[in-house]
């Protein structure tokens, strides 16, 4: 179905969230030169005035702010992107209650995050999900996890495209960082705008921005040569953080003496996270 985004035309931007920690609203809200007050005032050349939607941005609260969402569903509120912050809970595990819903329908049953999902991405120009657990899964997708989530892309299934003709768009990371959040966002209109062309990596990632690799490394440990590691059977992850920086250029995980967990990789729980705990040797 073709595109209803014109250019500069505004545009919503409607912010769903499941299983998480809300991380990655506050990374959003840490991007600059662009940050989203930016979208939001229209101050963004060629890039629409944005609506923003969020549950924990907005004036409204209750019903009068899932009254927007409704709009949405119905139709009303339209052209919109879709946004996903947290991963999918499977509510069958749920017995008898919900783990993540906002509000319930006429018959009192919950709107589950997976329900939202079903009634709102049909309608989205385009759905991004960012950071891991909306992407993969994330910590609520971890082994031994009693919701066992998932992300928006397996949940969707590999086939779904939106009104705009894109799969769903992964922006990873935990979180990821705001401004590449932002610089993805800025992209998906122009390409919506038909003015310059989206391009994804095999896991639907923006490739100009996972295209870096980088390894899991204990926190205070000298990047190589100079500590002498051989890390040539390390695992590597991709991530923007590294070169780019946290915000306009400055910080980001290991650089400030913390960490890489690769946050940004799809089994991490699992398999990086013990990359966190301080290495006894040191
Ligand atoms: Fe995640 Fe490592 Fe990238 Fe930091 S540098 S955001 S921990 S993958």
């Amino acid at each position: 179905m073709q595109s209803e985004v014109p250019s500069l035309e505004p545009v919503s931007l409607i912010w769903l969230t499941g299983a998480g920690c809300n991380g990655c609203t506050m990374a959003m809200l840490e991007a600059s030169e662009p940050g989203i007050e930016d979208l939001i005032l229209g101050n963004v050349p060629d890039a629409p005035q944005i609506n923003l939607i969020h549950p924990e941005l907005a004036m409204e609260s209750g019903d009068a702010f899932r009254a927007n969402l409704e709009r949405a569903a119905e139709g009303t509120i339209s052209p919109f992107v879709l946004v996903l912050e947290g991963a999918i809970p499977n509510e069958s595990l749920a017995g008898n209650g919900s783990f993540s819903r906002l509000g319930k329908f006429s018959d009192g049953t919950p709107i589950t995050t997976a329900a939202w999902v079903d009634r709102l991405a049909p309608r989205a120009e385009a759905v991004i999900a960012i950071g891991s657990c909306a992407t993969w899964g994330g910590i609520p997708a971890s082994a031994g996890s009693p919701i066992a989530a998932t992300g928006l892309g397996e949940y969707l299934g590999s086939n779904f495209r939106s009104r705009g003709g894109l799969p769903v768009i992964n922006v990873p990371g935990c979180a990821p960082t705001g401004e590449a959040f932002i610089e993805t966002l800025i992209y998906v209109f122009l390409h919506l705008a038909q003015l310059v062309p989206l391009d994804l990596d095999e896991e639907c990632r923006p490739r100009w921005l996972y295209n870096l690799e980088t390894y899991p490394l204990p926190p205070r440990v000298e990047y190589p040569p100079a500590a002498g590691l051989d890390l040539s059977n390390r695992p590597t992850v991709r991530c923007p953080v590294p070169v780019k920086g946290w915000m306009r250029s400055y910080g980001g995980c290991a650089r400030v003496g913390g960490s890489c967990i690769g946050c940004t990789a799809r089994d991490f729980p699992d398999r990086y996270l013990a990359y966190a705990r301080p290495d006894p040797a040191f």
